[in-house]
């Protein structure tokens, strides 16, 4: 008998793997957690029935959204994750050597321990020396915050359950304030191929263009997300990602990378004529 996974991307389109097992399957405080083998992704995460990560494509999402902001300001020395308990971010800000201190809040203790027993392929991370792990909810632990980190990543679910407070106004205006004046912060941006997603998006796009001097979008293409078309937002109090990105400086780093380059980097920033409208209509 054949066992498939199978997630609703809107009400008349899914996506459907082939498992090979279910290893896990857990209702946590905040969510329900599920981890499966299948042949064609490798192992792979699921939270409340969405797909968060899978061995073969994680690789995309980690560096996109960990390199872009780190080759736009060499001097980022104390950083900020929030959510992220796969550990794949910081995973990523383990290449840096100029980090000093990565505070990483994520809500449910029980990601953390299951990534740490079933996927060590992002779990690896959590031995970074420079990471103080926080359990904690990433909204109330911003409160009152000022002027800390020069790089915030909002490594989130989408914006429903525990991760809906990290969509809100209030959390936008936490982060800038908590930003250094050379500040950057990055989210994981929703997608704007579906209507739903694109609602998200809009409303996200909306609240964080009110907030920071500088908002762009860029895109990555993530095979297992809802269309596989997939944005973050880039937000900071002046630099820009593309006209103040540190190419060479970046490049003499030789830091190993299977999907980021310098070059995408600056085209990744050029996104489709629909998605460039939908964004300016809301700024
Ligand atoms: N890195 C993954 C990927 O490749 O898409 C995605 C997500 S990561 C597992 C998202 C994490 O955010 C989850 O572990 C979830 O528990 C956490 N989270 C949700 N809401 C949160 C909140 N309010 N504060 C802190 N962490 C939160």
């Amino acid at each position: 008998m054949d066992l498939w996974y199978s997630e609703f991307h809107t009400k008349n389109v899914k996506l459907s793997i082939k498992v090979s097992s279910e290893l896990l399957s857990e209702q946590s405080r905040y969510q329900h957690i599920a981890v499966f083998d299948s042949p064609e992704f490798g192992r792979f995460l699921t939270l409340d029935g969405v797909m968060m990560l899978t061995e073969k494509d994680e690789f995309i999402y980690h560096e996109m959204i960990t390199h872009v902001p780190m080759s736009v300001n060499p001097d980022i020395k104390i950083v900020l994750v929030i959510g992220a308990g796969d550990g794949g971010v910081l995973r990523e800000l383990s290449k840096y050597k100029t980090i000093e201190k990565i505070d990483l809040v994520e809500i449910d203790e029980r990601v953390i321990e299951v990534c740490k027993q079933y996927l060590p392929q992002t779990a690896c991370g959590f031995s970074n020396p420079a990471a103080n792990v926080i359990i904690g909810d990433g909204i109330k632990f911003l409160r009152n915050k000022e002027n800390e980190y020069d790089l915030i990543i909002v490594d989130s679910t989408d914006p429903s359950g525990p991760g809906e407070v990290l969509f809100s106004k209030e959390f936008y205006g936490n982060c800038y304030n908590a930003l250094t004046e050379h500040g950057i912060m990055v989210n994981q941006h929703e997608s704007p191929f579906y209507a739903n997603d694109a609602d998200a998006m809009i409303r996200a796009h909306k609240k964080i263009s009110k907030t920071f001097e500088v908002s762009k979008v860029y895109q990555a293409h993530i095979p297992t997300y809802p269309s596989g078309h997939w944005l973050f937002g880039f937000a900071s109090k002046g630099l820009h990602p593309t006209r103040d990105i540190k190419e060479e400086y970046w490049n003499r780093l030789n830091i190993d990378t299977k999907y980021y380059t310098t070059k995408l980097h600056k085209g990744s920033f050029c996104l489709p004529k629909y998605v460039e409208e939908m964004l300016k209509e809301n700024e």
